[in-house]
């Protein structure tokens, strides 16, 4: 019934989307497995994406050529960008997305990518021949082959949903767990380990009093994008709304304290920190009289509210009293309880940093499986392990993304060489390099090797190559051209900077944190019609440049600086255990991690500067 494939991807999540899409389009032969074809790409949770350090995570994606930027511009129904009154690597996209919408075009995209073949069935085991994988085996009984496989099973393998005192098995609301692929690979060698995420309870928009809540609407003005292409956007926003709970609800959500999951111990493994329940934050933040709520629509065309900062476990009668005593929330009807969900994941120092797992060859695990959370953190590991495992079957160069090139780059290399025991998601503050990891030159850093690669056509590299010598124009314009004080000190005025007591060059006044193009624009007529050929992302970016480049300089120059070590490769095979002279906690380390490079080494934990400079002193023999 089926022929031999390439590649299979199990999970059709955010990671397995992302994984078929860049294999298939690379010119592999896929077959996309999942559970269920009514959810592909399903967000399990918060209806929205991007957001601080993740907006960026999408624009790298978008930029090598993958998908999830496409599909949130064209199903977002708000958009952000947020962090605008910080510097620019803090600039961060957001879109609240319209759920279904999202589901649809994801689903729409992979049907219209050639080489991607579907089937719905659970994968219930692998097919593995000394050590290598060949293949995968259905809870149908059905055996597929195919030379490599990335796992991308999210919150599904033995997954257990949790409200107060009931429990029973489940992927996520109304899906069933996934089971017996944990306890094979356990058989295989690998280690695996339970996780904790929780979810909100939804609510029937028609049954809130908005009145009583403040508004927050989208940016002004024209809509921003992840994408780099330019796909249509849905015209319509909505508008979010806050709300906040209160003291009586906190004692409310106490009463219900001796029956929740958390809080007895039934659930074991760890939640992601920076996303704690409402029940977490009033446990732990007790002198606080109240949290905020974020009231979020799931989409245009449906009255569902996701309550957004209220995830809970908690039976669902506490959750209800409680909702009903928050401001705005009096008559409020629910649809569905929030709940908990404990699941396998899989330590990713089982990995190498092409996201192939170090037992068993042409196996890969992107996504949730590795113990992060967040879609923008599974699509960016999906997308990567697609890409791996084309080019190693097809003997192509793999794809590592170094730390100074991108927050993907960040992402897999702290999953593989430190690993994590809470869900890991990603912060700007996780990037040593994050000056220059920014949105706005997501296309500049990353869109050569999507060409590269085959991902990005020759006239969209071309469009960058162009963006660059017109932003690079721009600043030599602002150097070579003036404007006279007469002009200039009422602007300078207005904007609340000193006077200037002659012609300025623009540069110099660009220099300037209050003033901007849009600013001096009013004041030169010249600048203003040079300007006028220009798009905004272009002269964003020389804006970006003149007020912040010495800065990315020296950035620039610690990066040359680390390039020797993160260059200097070490075979994966290396024994260090012939190495007596590394301590003994190095040696077994580097033999768990199998690091890369010399750069890799000196990040894993354990290994100290003397380990690295006696290993560097024998590597350079
Ligand atoms: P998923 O999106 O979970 O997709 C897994 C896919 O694999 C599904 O399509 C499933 O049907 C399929 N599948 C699983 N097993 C099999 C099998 N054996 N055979 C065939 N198909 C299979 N993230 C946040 O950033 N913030 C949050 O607050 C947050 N809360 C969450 C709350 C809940 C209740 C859940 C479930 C998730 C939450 N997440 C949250 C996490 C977010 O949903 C995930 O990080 C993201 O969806 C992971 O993407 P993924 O592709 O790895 O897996």
């Amino acid at each position: 019934m089926f022929k031999k494939y390439d590649i299979i991807v199990v999970g059709a999540g955010h990671a397995g989307c992302e994984a078929a899409a860049a294999a298939a389009n690379l010119g592999s032969s896929v077959l996309l497995i999942t559970m269920n074809m009514g959810t592909i790409a399903q967000m399990s949770c918060n209806p929205a994406m991007g957001g601080v350090a993740k907006g960026q995570i999408v624009r790298e994606i978008d930029a090598m050529g993958g998908y999830s930027g496409i599909i949130t511009d064209k199903t977002s129904i708000q958009y952000r960008m947020l962090n605008l009154s910080k510097g620019p690597a803090m600039w961060s996209p957001r879109a609240q997305s319209d759920r279904m919408r999202f589901a649809e075009e994801w689903r729409l995209a992979l049907e219209r990518t050639a080489n991607v073949d579907f089937w719905q069935d659970t994968v219930s085991s692998l097919l593995v021949t000394n050590n290598t994988i060949k293949g995968v085996r259905t809870s149908l009984g059905v055996e597929i082959e195919s030379d490599a496989v990335v796992l991308t099973n999210g919150t599904f393998m033995n997954g257990i949903i949790h409200i107060g005192e009931k429990k029973f098995g489940g992927g996520r609301a109304a899906e069933k767990a996934s089971t017996g692929i944990t306890e094979q690979l356990v058989t295989l060698g690998f280690e695996s380990g339970r996780m904790k995420t929780g979810t909100p309870p939804r609510i029937d928009g028609r049954s809130l009093n908005y009145s009583l809540m403040e508004e927050q609407w989208g940016d002004e003005g024209a809509r921003g994008r992840f994408s780099y292409t330019e796909v249509e956007q849905i015209k319509e926003q909505r508008c979010c709304w806050i709300t906040y709970t209160n003291t009586k609800v906190h004692e409310t959500l106490k009463e219900g304290f001796e029956k929740s999951p958390m809080f007895t111990g039934r659930i074991k493994g760890l939640g992601p920190r920076y996303c704690p329940s409402i029940e977490d934050k009033i446990n732990r933040f007790a002198e606080r009289d109240r949290h905020q709520i974020f009231v979020e629509p799931e989409g245009l065309n449906t009255v569902e509210i996701y309550v957004n900062g209220f995830s809970t476990s908690l039976p669902e009668d506490v959750q209800y009293k409680a909702l009903t005593q928050i401001q705005g929330f009096e008559n409020a009807k629910m649809f569905r309880p929030g709940y908990a969900i404990e699941y396998d994941y899989f330590p990713p120092t089982q990995l190498g940093l092409t996201l192939e797992t170090k037992l068993i060859s042409n196996l890969y695990f992107a996504g949730q499986i590795n113990g992060t959370t967040g879609y923008e953190e599974a699509a960016s590991q999906g997308f990567i392990a697609g890409i791996n495992a084309h080019q190693k079957l097809k003997e192509k160069h793999e794809l590592i993304m170094r730390r100074s090139e991108s927050y993907i780059g960040v992402l897999i290399d702290d999953l593989v060489t430190k690993g994590t025991e809470e869900p890991y998601r990603m912060f700007t503050s996780r990037a040593e390099h994050r000056l220059l990891l920014r949105q706005d030159n997501a296309d500049i850093r990353l869109s050569p090797i999507g060409h590269e690669l085959g991902l990005i056509s020759d006239e969209r590299l071309e469009k960058v190559n162009q963006k660059i010598k017109n932003s690079d124009d721009i600043v030599k314009y602002t150097r070579n051209h003036s404007i006279d004080q007469t002009n200039a000190n009422p602007l300078l005025e207005e904007l609340g900077t000193s006077p200037v007591s002659q012609s300025t060059r623009l540069f110099n006044l660009m220099g300037r944190p209050q003033v901007s193009f849009e600013d001096l624009k009013r004041a030169s007529t010249e600048l203003k019609n040079y300007l006028s050929t220009f798009d905004k992302e272009t002269i964003e970016q020389a804006e970006i440049k003149i007020k912040y480049e010495s800065y990315f300089e020296k950035e620039k120059e610690i990066v040359d600086r680390m390039k020797k070590m993160e260059d200097k490769e070490i075979n994966p095979d290396f024994d260090y255990n012939k190495m007596q002279s590394l301590s003994k906690e190095a040696r077994e380390k580097l033999m768990k991690i199998k690091p890369h490079t010399l750069g890799q080494a000196s990040r894993i934990s354990g290994v100290s500067p003397s380990d690295i400079s006696v290993l560097m002193v024998h590597i350079s023999k």
